[in-house]
């Protein structure tokens, strides 16, 4: 048996280890999956997450055993602490402080990136999750006042939806250029600022905050909010800090792995180069300047590439994008918009979001079969 080990069980390593268990030649492999967190604590779909926790969790909250594919997958739930390229092997520490070296034939990176208090590598059990996504979700339900610093999809993503879901409360976009989504094509923010507007969000082009020192991003702060570009500080009764200063969770590889600004080396083909049977994925891997090996679905050329690898087959590349795409604000009661880096958009109105986009296209799909709540294999 060729032992496969997933390092990091997010959005990509998930992915790709659905990907692999698909494959006939998935018999010969024995799958090993390590997570800090003990089920899928999807990165995706932050504004959600904060204004409807519930909703999020049905689709971005999921025990790993809940996956059909993934049957034949051993989860390990502990903190990835080591790696040993010569021994190829990694260290994993228990939630019981107790560690133990896993041998690899293969290795897959996947542990992404931290990016403000909402991804965080830390060991984490199910109620200490659920406490977290809680206790953001009740600190911005009762603010009367919210600023949202950041122009990213993230930061526009959390204005809309928490817009929606508290209309009582004064909600306000800070950021530093012209337009926000400066990453994406020009249409869709002009699209997604018409929604902002139409929610009563207000916009604040042309301010660049001060970033507090410390911890302060890794949490919701209280305004208020100074501005290197001259403005009067902004007041707010919850600050969300969603400005893409994202770290990699790289702090337990050897350094000749990353690139200068501690990523993960790796080709459009996801290997590291230099180091036979070690391939990376997702937000960790620097395949591209995007880093956009996890939204452009690069999991099936991986799991391929790790079969062909084994077989001697030469191996392909994953298709990457200049512009970030894919649906901002996720599904919200009247349907869901998904932008494709040439600014087309395409609608999934009403019902036809949840039923066509969630349960058909990602759960089946994507997915290959989600279980019910409750109705586990183990
Ligand atoms: C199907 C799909 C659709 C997407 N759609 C969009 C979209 O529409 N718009 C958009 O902007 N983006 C989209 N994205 C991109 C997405 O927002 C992120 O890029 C993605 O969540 C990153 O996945 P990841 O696996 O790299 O990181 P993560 O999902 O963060 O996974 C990393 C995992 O590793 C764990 N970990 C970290 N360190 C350790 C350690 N030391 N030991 C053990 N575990 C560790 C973490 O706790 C986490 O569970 C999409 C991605 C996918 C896969």
């Amino acid at each position: 048996m060729t032992r496969v080990v997933i390092a990091g069980l997010g959005d990509s390593g998930l992915l790709t280890a659905i990907q692999l268990a698909r494959s006939r030649a998935a018999r010969d492999l024995e799958l090993v999956g390590i997570s800090s967190k003990p089920m899928l604590v999807s990165g995706q779909e932050l504004g959600l997450r904060l204004a409807r926790p519930d909703d999020w969790r049905r689709d971005y909250l999921v025990d790993f055993d809940r996956y059909r594919r993934l049957d034949g997958l051993r989860v390990v739930h502990g903190s990835l602490t080591g790696l040993d390229l010569a021994a190829r092997t990694v260290t994993v520490t228990r939630p019981d402080h107790t560690s133990y070296d896993e041998p690899y034939d293969v290795l897959v990176i996947s542990t992404g990136v931290s990016n403000g208090f909402w991804r965080r590598a830390g060991l984490e059990s199910a109620a200490e999750v659920e406490a977290g996504l809680r206790a953001a979700h009740e600190r911005l339900a009762a603010a009367s006042s919210i600023a949202v610093v950041g122009g990213g999809a993230a930061a526009v993503s959390s204005a809309v939806n928490l817009a929606a879901a508290f209309p009582d409360t004064r909600v306000d976009l800070w950021f530093p250029g012209e337009r926000a989504l400066p990453a994406h094509h020009g249409k869709v923010w002009a699209d997604v600022s018409a929604r902002l507007e139409a929610l009563g969000v207000g916009l604040h082009p042309g301010h660049r905050a001060v970033v507090p020192g410390g911890s302060a991003l890794d949490e919701i702060t209280t305004g208020p909010v100074a501005w290197s570009t001259g403005q009067a500080p902004a007041e707010a009764d919850a600050v969300l800090w969603a400005i893409g200063r994202v770290r990699p969770h790289t702090d337990w590889l050897p350094a000749e792995l990353l690139d200068d600004d501690g990523f993960v080396r790796a080709g459009r083909d996801l290997r590291v180069p230099g180091h036979d049977g070690v391939f990376a994925i997702g937000d960790v891997a620097a395949t591209d300047p995007l880093r956009s090996s996890a939204r452009n679905r690069a999991d099936k050329v991986l799991a391929a590439n790790i079969l062909a690898t084994l077989s001697g087959r030469p191996l392909r590349t994953f298709r990457t994008t200049t512009r970030r795409w894919g649906s901002v604000t996720g599904v919200q009661p009247d349907g869901v918009d998904i932008y494709f880096p040439s600014g087309r958009k395409l609608r999934f109105p009403g019902w036809t979001a949840r039923v066509v986009m969630q349960d058909l296209i990602a759960r089946r799909v994507i997915y290959g079969g989600i279980r019910p709540e409750g109705q586990s294999l183990r």
